[in-house]
């Protein structure tokens, strides 16, 4: 009697161990919103955005003469893509879901060479369809995966499961070291290697215009860092990497890259990076409590929520240390 118990709480144990192992294997295609398309009705539309073609899939807001998000209220995920142009090229960050095609916005926005770029590789950054030129960063961990200039994100990485969507390979024109310039003529922007989210996130800093393109670090009112790339500590470290960047740019604005329920464009401020770091720094120290079960809740700041894994699965090791950073 006792060994069969014994045999049957060992089992138990193995599958509970296979279950924390392959969570998110399990957990990531149950996550898709099951509603792709909002109802028109549901949807907020961006102030000052201007609809494009018949159907409106798409609000564009022009920030200054060469910059534009272009939104899509309508898609579950209220994708902010912004188009980036100097006089000689633009880059494309992000492109949505794919829902629908976001290249004809594109071509009716600007005549210049576009290179697009994603944010990083989640299904809801990277669009469906091919472009023209394609820039990703250059990260020894993806490097080593490409078949030349072929590249293929993986199933961690893309997520697209949660939809049925397989990711697209890729023929990569252009691999941008970390904090290497991207000129676009009469205009430069720093890519900034920004990890947390994924372990391929960046952010582009226009220091002369005073704003950068934060993707996923921090959008509107939920930062997710429990998917299977994402890190407590490299979500520090590059809390640090934005503030010390941006150290000459007191107001910048930092735009991320989903609107909030409210339609609005997502903007967070120098002073919010800070609060983020500080309450990281209390996580990491186990002086911030959270809530929920699976993943938990950190409220970081009053209209903040970080969504990580439990205390004994975060990892706080940074995926490519830098030492130049301090905590505070
Ligand atoms: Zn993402």
């Amino acid at each position: 009697m006792a060994k069969k118990f014994g045999i049957s709480a060992v089992i138990i144990v193995i599958l509970l161990a296979i279950g924390v192992w392959q969570r998110h294997r399990i957990l990531i295609p149950l996550a898709t919103s099951g509603e792709r398309i909002m109802p028109r009705e549901e949807a907020n539309l961006p102030a000052d955005g201007k609809p494009f073609g018949e159907e409106a899939y798409f609000y564009v807001v022009q920030l200054d003469a060469q910059t534009f998000a272009i939104t899509e209220p309508y898609a579950w995920p209220r994708n902010v893509n912004y188009l980036i142009a100097g006089s000689e090229r633009a880059m494309l960050l992000d492109a949505g879901v794919g829902f629908y095609d976001i290249r004809p916005v594109v071509k009716k926005l600007t005549d210049l060479p576009v290179t697009f770029i994603p944010s990083h590789l989640h299904y809801d950054h990277t669009g469906q369809g091919g472009y023209e030129r394609i820039a990703l960063v250059d990260l020894p961990h993806l490097r080593v995966r490409a078949d030349g200039d072929e590249f293929t994100p993986n199933w961690g990485e893309h997520l697209g499961v949660a939809e049925g969507i397989a990711p697209t390979k890729w023929k990569i024109d252009e691999w941008i070291k970390p904090g290497s310039e991207i000129d676009l003529g009469q205009r430069k922007l720093t890519l900034h290697y920004t990890p947390g989210h994924t372990d391929n996130s960046i952010s582009l800093l226009d220091k002369a215009a005073n704003i950068m393109f934060t993707g996923d670090f921090m959008s509107a009112g939920r930062i997710n860092a429990h998917y299977p790339t994402s890190s407590m500590g490299d979500y520090l470290q590059s809390a640090q990497k934005i503030l010390k960047a941006t150290m000459e740019n007191p107001d910048i604005s930092l735009r991320g890259a989903h609107a909030g329920k409210d339609g609005q464009l997502p903007r967070k401020s120098r002073g919010d990076i800070e609060i983020l770091r500080d309450q990281l720094v209390k996580i990491k120290e186990g002086a911030l409590n959270s809530t929920g079960s699976y993943p938990r809740l950190y409220a970081i700041k009053e209209d903040v929520v970080m969504q990580a894994e439990p205390r004994w699965l975060q990892d706080w090791s940074p995926t490519y240390p830098d030492k130049s950073l301090s905590e505070n």
